[in-house]
């Protein structure tokens, strides 16, 4: 490492053990690091491939005002993420506010009253709860007369087939796979995994819906599940797509006629994809899926990095140091309080946007116990960008994610490392 990149370093706070550590850990990360550049090339050219044979232009970059109509390029970008996730349709659209509306927006129009929903992975992502109904909640799933049906995972983290063949019945409409763990301890599912489960599924009722959560899988391998057989997909621009530029959206890609049910209930019966203006974001958009790829790498190989340093100081880490990476995220137990709260606090000052703050506990709402969170973000509340939370109670696990660039993921890394020698928490140097 050049001297003067040690000396900025050094200007960070971080000792030179830290780095030599840091260093002699990445020495062993660089065959990993090249099959992630592989993935990250194959879906470099996939995106640009779909960008020309939907002839993106520079009109396309433009946004409409009022009703939107004729928007050429919301219009042209719904077809380049067609072509990405191999479906026959999608909608990107800012009026989508995050990813847990995209999610309900699916669910609550593909589904009628009657229908009922089944997950057949266990417990999906906390914010779904309210819209299914799980807890009681206004315009949930529940209140249109839609049931719900959960089947567990089995011990090992793997599917309960026995229980799923058992759970679909006359009612089953739409089953919901979520890809990723979210704040679970489960392993995130593989595309070819969950292509198993769809296929499994289908054969039981062929004309069922399969919709999978994409939100922090995609780009992390070649394939996506629409490539596997589900019906829809569905995701937030401010994690993986949006590659860090989308400063807001959701997207739902998959079969013509689920996407036509979520664009009438987007905006209107009768008026679906023919409205909604894209104001000044279109370029944003396709920029940041155009970076998608490469950002989802750096972030992948941030993840792998601190994985391998806090394994090797002795804490639980999932996934661990050398298992194959399926989403974004990382996990790190560090038993006590203090540990999640030193670990946050070198994220914050890692930051570009907001460093000099420094993130405290506080009572979120919606949690049941206090949760700390570290984001210096350029679009707030990005987790494609470096971020860290833990809710403050046993195991006393940190959730780690993001980076827009390697270096950058990198420096949060060490200096979390950093911030846990000098509170104390880590004893080594
Ligand atoms: C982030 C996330 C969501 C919800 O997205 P928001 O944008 O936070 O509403 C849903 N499912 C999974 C797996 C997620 O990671």
């Amino acid at each position: 490492m050049d001297e003067k990149t040690y000396k900025l370093y050094s200007d960070f706070g971080i000792s030179n053990k830290v780095i030599h550590f840091g260093n002699e850990i990445l020495d062993t990360l660089k065959e990993r690091f090249t099959k992630i550049d592989d993935i990250a090339e194959y879906n470099q050219l996939k995106v640009i491939h779909a960008m020309q044979e939907c002839k993106v232009s520079e009109a396309c970059l433009l946004g409409t005002t009022g009703y939107g109509y004729n928007d050429l390029g919301r219009d042209t970008l719904e077809s380049v993420y067609a072509k990405v996730f191999h479906t026959e349709d999608a909608l990107v659209r800012p009026q989508i506010t995050c990813g847990t509306h995209a999610l309900a927006l699916a669910l609550l129009s593909n589904l009628r009253p009657g229908d009922e929903l089944l997950s057949p992975a266990g417990k999906p992502y906390d914010t779904l709860e309210e819209v299914i109904g799980i807890r009681p909640s206004k315009g949930s799933l529940k209140e249109y007369g839609i049931s719900y049906r959960q089947v567990d995972l089995l011990d090992d983290g793997s599917f309960d087939y026995d229980a799923i063949r058992k759970a679909v019945n006359e009612k089953t409409k739409l089953v919901t796979i979520q890809r990723s763990k979210g704040y679970q301890t489960r392993p995130t599912f593989s595309v070819d995994s969950i292509g198993e489960l769809i296929a499994f599924i289908k054969k039981i009722k062929p004309d069922v819906i399969c919709m999978v959560d994409n939100c922090y899988g995609e780009f992390v391998e070649m394939t996506e599940p629409s490539d596997v057989g589900a019906d829809m997909v569905v995701g937030s621009l401010i994690k993986n797509p949006g590659g860090g530029l989308a400063p807001i959206g959701g997207y739902i890609a998959g079969k013509k006629e689920c996407v036509e049910n979520a664009s009438y209930r987007l905006t209107s019966p009768g008026l679906g994809k023919e409205v909604g203006a894209s104001l000044g974001v279109t370029a944003s958009f396709y920029q940041g899926l155009f970076l998608a790829p490469t950002v989802t790498a750096n972030a992948l190989k941030g993840a792998i990095f601190a994985a391998n340093i806090y394994e090797k100081l002795g804490f639980p880490v999932v996934p661990n140091a050398t298992e194959e990476r399926h989403d974004i995220i990382q996990a790190v137990t560090f038993g006590k309080p203090e540990g999640v709260i030193a670990f946050c606090k070198g994220i914050q000052a890692a930051a570009s946007v907001d460093s000099h703050v420094s993130p405290e506990p506080w009572d979120m709402p919606g949690y049941d116990s206090q949760v700390i969170m570290a984001a210096g973000a350029f679009v707030s509340g990005s987790s494609i960008e470096l971020s860290a939370d833990g809710p403050i109670k046993p195991p006393y696990a940190v959730y780690f994610q993001g980076g827009l660039t390697w270096p950058h993921a990198k420096l949060g890394i060490l200096k979390s490392l950093q911030s846990l020698i000098d509170s104390g928490f880590i004893k080594i140097w």
